[in-house]
């Protein structure tokens, strides 16, 4: 764990957003900070009370008047004291305020020291830390009940909970290095062997349930292609529906048309219409279709509309414009025109949308909305996220690379069990998988990694 800093000086940070609004807060914490509440609330403040102060300038003279609260460490955010001036949500009056705390001695804070003071004073660990920024960043809702289950510490106590069982089989294997003659025997004896698979199977669901998490914070990038007239801008509309929020409109003219992210079934999707793909020598057009084209090549997975009444020669044009690799679902439009009932062929791998895979054949009707149900599972089946719903973590880039990580060593460990390697190397490996998974909670931690994930939060927080 990490030793405390040696006296920071307190810090100091309008918590609020910017701009006006009923009310604004500044927020400072720091070891002793109670002749800086004095200062500015005129007197002492009872702890963990809200009190109706005015809020004081050097002459005496009030700021604003306001509500305070005072959190004596450690029970507060950051483990420090704490104090929070709710104030008018004015920009010059936060200022003032604000600036009436640096000139008690309180420095501006950074990007997410508040919370990073909270994990080197271990009031969090490194997962909920993290979850902190995402709860406030996270673009739906789905996303916010999933940061908000990793804060509550959730993902942790599975981190801790997997990295116990290999403590346990650690200690187990390591007990026998002094018996050397008992190596074999202990390999062979289905017990480590069996305890071994077991906890690869955990952390083989937990990196499922990371995976799927990935997707709902990164979203998907999903191409639609197809001829003018099958029905794609039919079927946006009816996958944006009507209770499904526009979550960013990207500025820019031709963008605009491009590229939208709407949410469905709480997937940040990012839909790229590649409309006029064949189109043209116009110089705008080409930007254009420039751009369609690197959408196509960071996409997760295209959505080819075909009319359900064209042969498959026509089908085939469309599908040529995607890459082989990309997973894909061909979707038969205008199937009341053709006279198909809605329905579904082919069975997608479920998390398959880093390779290839069998394309599956959707029809539906774009217009009445029939069979768009189906689609929509359709797409979370490829995206690895039917069923995980609720159970998805909420997992970042760094926490799912040292599950991975950890999987790896426990693969090679089994593959020493098998081979009858020495002992030392089963429980270096072993030892290996434990480190990987207590860097996920922060228990290892380098100070660039500290810098990079803090440097990331919003002021105040
Ligand atoms: P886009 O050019 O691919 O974006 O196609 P649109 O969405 O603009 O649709 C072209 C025409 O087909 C419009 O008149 C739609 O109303 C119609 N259309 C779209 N989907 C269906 C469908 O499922 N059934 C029927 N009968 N018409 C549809």
């Amino acid at each position: 764990m990490h030793a405390p800093l040696a006296a920071p000086p307190p810090i100091a940070a309008i918590a609020t957003p910017a701009g006006r609004g009923g009310i604004g807060i500044v927020r400072v914490s720091g070891r002793d900070i109670r002749t800086l509440i004095e200062a500015v609330a005129g007197r002492a403040l009872e702890p963990r009370v809200a009190s109706r102060v005015d809020f004081l300038d050097a002459a005496g003279a009030t700021i604003d008047s306001g509500i305070a609260i005072y959190f004596p460490q450690p029970n507060s955010y950051t483990g420090e004291d704490v104090v929070e001036w709710h104030g008018h949500g004015g920009a010059a009056v936060m200022r003032l305020l604000l600036a009436r705390c640096v000139e008690l001695g309180a420095r501006l804070a950074e990007p997410g020291e508040f919370t990073k003071r909270a994990f080197l004073n271990g009031k969090l660990d490194l997962v909920q830390a993290e979850a902190v920024a995402d709860v406030i960043e996270a673009a739906t809702a789905t996303a916010v009940r999933a940061a908000a289950r990793s804060l509550s510490g959730e993902f942790s106590r599975d981190v801790h909970a997997l990295r116990d069982a290999l403590i346990d089989l650690r200690a187990y294997t390591e007990a026998t290095l002094d018996f050397p003659e008992e190596d074999l025997d202990l390999l062979r004896e289905g017990d480590v062997r069996e305890r071994l698979a077991t906890i690869r199977q955990r952390l083989e669901r937990m990196l499922a349930r990371g995976r799927a998490g990935a997707v709902l914070r990164e979203g998907l990038t999903v191409v639609l292609v197809g001829a003018p007239n099958v029905g794609k801008s039919s079927l946006l509309n009816r996958l944006v529906g009507e209770d499904a929020a526009i979550v960013t409109a990207i500025p820019g003219t031709t963008r605009d048309t491009v590229e939208r992210n709407v949410e469905v079934a709480g997937i940040p999707l990012t839909i790229v219409d590649t409309a006029g793909l064949r189109e043209t020598t116009d110089t705008v057009e080409l930007l254009g279709i420039e751009r369609t084209r690197s959408a196509i090549a960071r996409a997760d997975l295209a959505l080819i509309i075909v009319d359900a009444r064209e042969d498959d020669r026509v089908r085939g044009s469309a599908i040529g414009e995607v890459p082989s690799t990309l997973p894909r679902i061909i979707v038969h439009n205008k199937c009341d025109l053709a006279r198909i009932a809605p329905h579904v062929v082919g069975q997608p791998n479920s998390g398959d949308a880093a390779g290839g895979g069998a394309a599956v054949d959707v029809w539906l009707c774009a217009l009445n909305g029939d069979g768009v149900d189906a689609l929509v599972e359709v797409v979370q089946r490829v995206a690895g996220i039917h069923n995980v719903g609720e159970d998805a973590l909420f997992a970042r880039a760094r926490q799912l690379e040292a599950l991975r990580d950890a999987s790896t060593h426990l693969q090679r460990a089994e593959i020493h069990a098998d081979s009858m390697a020495p002992i030392e190397l089963f429980a270096e490996e072993l030892r290996a998988a434990q480190h990987a998974l207590s860097s996920i909670t922060g228990e290892f931690s380098s100070d660039d990694l500290l810098g990079e994930i803090f440097s990331r939060f919003c002021i105040g927080k």
